[in-house]
């Protein structure tokens, strides 16, 4: 652990929402970690929501689950990703956790009769957790959700600015990220929007260290002067940040600018030559066309939003690229496939695999499980994510005759409930809370496929939901032409089924797509891969 203090860099963003604020962080972070720095990141957001596991996926996108169970917002995917490293619950902080924590104690006298406020006292606790979140680290990296100005994140703004002066300015650091829009019509790159945004943050206070400026394409050289001049950034602190092909381009791009320079020396950090080769080689595995191919079918709910399965593409990309494949990905409305005359060599046809993702609620579920019936029939490639493995073992089961084997979830007044509610958990499904969410182990059954895929003979995954393969019905499974070849250590729960004679149906009751990596397929996904190939 470093003696020197955490230094502090904070990345707010300007113009627009969805510039890449959340790519930049990371990207800040993996070029400093490639120079021997241990970092931390952390996404603070304007929500009044506790944790993100309530926000709505269509709206906001996946709910990315830490290792400690902490369910937070898509962008910590992305942090753990480009920094190849565990997060935690420090990592996500939301206005309702900060608002509820400042209340509690207003309520369990901990003020002591003082006047309770936004300042000094909501913004001392938004500082406190993210001094907190970065103990023990040389540098941790917080980004403020929204746009500044936003009514919703004044109080991170004004937290961050004041911590400054609690940590002593030459420990922190501020990175704007701006967009430059480009008029078709005189040819130009406009800096306006970004001028104007940089004045309001000063207005609040923070004038910022560093500018990232994004755009469409490369602007002329010129623009980087004007910005200099108009925003008082030094030329050298300004980086441009035109799109990329793939956003794993981006810490290279970064690192192409003179900005880690610029961080190191206002922190005077002290660092090694970055070693970036094995981030250049998942870049080149990126840009590489290749050769072979494969369509993979996603059978899902949410069709109009990729965000909702953000960490699933990100797990079969790296797994295809592994194997220098190129992965199409086809959308199936699950829903599409529920009527009785739904014809399912149609709806799958073309697709080389299919992958059944995570999901709540009953919309989607008959489809799903005529997705996996017809897999288990084919032998077409399935994997199952969670609610994957739950439709793979009702298909199976109804395959084998159990016609009104159902879920809890789906009907609840079902005859032959082969999922249902794990002992303990009856009656509170739906408050917040009560889902098995996190890591948990793993024993993995000597001589199956998944055993194979691993090479290891207990995992660690991660976990979010609340119902489990009923235990009632397991000695059928073999009848049913599956088996469990995961269980958790003391055999009680299911975590992995696969089919018996069957190409590969392999489904988790965990979900190995946090774990994967741009620079490591992770086993389920590259299994899956081969499969879909073969
Ligand atoms: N809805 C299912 C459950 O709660 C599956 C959850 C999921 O796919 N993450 O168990």
């Amino acid at each position: 652990m470093s003696k020197r203090p955490t230094k502090f860099v904070f990345v707010t963003g300007g113009v627009l929402s969805g510039v890449g604020k959340g790519i930049t962080a990371a990207s800040i972070g993996n070029i400093l970690k490639a120079r021997g720095l241990t970092v931390n990141l952390q996404k603070c957001d304007p929500y009044l929501n506790v944790d993100a596991g309530t926000l709505n996926p269509r709206e906001h996108g996946e709910c990315f689950v830490t290792k400690d169970g902490a369910e937070t917002d898509l962008d910590l995917g992305h942090y753990e990703r480009f920094l190849d490293q565990e997060l935690t619950q420090s990592s996500s902080l939301m206005s309702g956790r900060v608002l509820l924590k400042v209340i509690q104690d207003e309520r369990a006298g901990k003020y002591e009769g003082e006047d309770v406020q936004i300042i000094p006292h909501l913004t001392a606790a938004i500082q406190d957790y993210i001094i907190e979140a970065g103990k023990g680290f040389d540098v941790h990296i917080v980004e403020i959700g929204g746009t500044v100005g936003d009514y919703e994140s004044l109080s991170f703004i004004e937290a961050i600015r004041e911590l400054g002066l609690r940590v002593g300015l030459e420990n922190c650091l501020y990175v704007h990220v701006v967009y430059l829009p480009f008029l078709g019509t005189s040819k130009e790159t406009k800096t306006k929007p970004a001028q104007n945004s940089v004045r309001e943050l000063r207005g609040l206070g923070i004038s910022p260290n560093i500018l990232v400026a994004r755009s469409e394409q490369m602007p002329v050289e010129s623009v980087r002067q004007k910005l200099s001049l108009f925003c008082g950034v030094e030329p050298k602190a300004i980086a441009m940040l035109p799109n990329a092909p793939s956003i794993y381009e981006v810490p290279l791009t970064l690192e192409d600018t003179d900005i880690a320079e610029v961080i190191s020396e206002k922190l005077d950090l002290k660092v090694k030559k970055p070693d970036l080769k094995a981030w250049r080689e998942v870049v080149k595995r990126a840009k590489t066309k290749h050769k072979r191919s494969v369509t993979v079918g996603i059978v899902a709910k949410y069709m109009d939003n990729q965000d909702t399965y953000m960490s699933v593409f990100e797990a079969l990309k790296s797994a295809a690229l592994w194997n220098d494949t190129a992965v199409t990905l086809k959308w199936i409305d699950a829903e599409k496939l529920e009527g009785k005359k739904a014809d399912m060599a149609k709806a799958l046809k073309g697709c080389d695999g299919i992958v059944v993702p995570g999901g709540f609620g009953t919309r989607g579920l008959e489809g799903k499980i005529k997705a996996a019936q017809y897999s288990l029939k084919t032998g077409l490639p399935y994997l199952g994510l969670c609610l994957g493995l739950q439709m793979a073992v009702i298909a199976a089961a109804r395959n084998a005759g159990i016609t009104e084997a159902s879920s809890k979830e789906l009907k609840p007044g079902a005859k032959d409930l082969v999922i249902t509610t794990m002992d303990g958990q009856e009656g509170k499904e739906m408050t917040g809370g009560t889902m098995r969410l996190g890591d948990y182990d793993c024993k993995l059954q000597k001589g199956s496929i998944a055993q194979s895929l691993y090479k290891q003979d207990t995992i660690v995954e991660r976990h979010r939901h609340r119902y489990e393969c009923n235990n009632d019905y397991r000695d059928q499974y073999e009848s049913w032409g599956i088996r469990a070849s995961g269980v958790s250590p003391d055999g009680n729960l299911v975590e992995i089924i696969e089919g018996i004679n069957h190409p590969f149906l392999v489904a988790s009751q965990f979900h190995p797509e946090f774990k994967s990596r741009p620079n490591r397929a992770h086993p389920m996904f590259d299994g899956f891969i081969k499969a879909s190939l073969r």
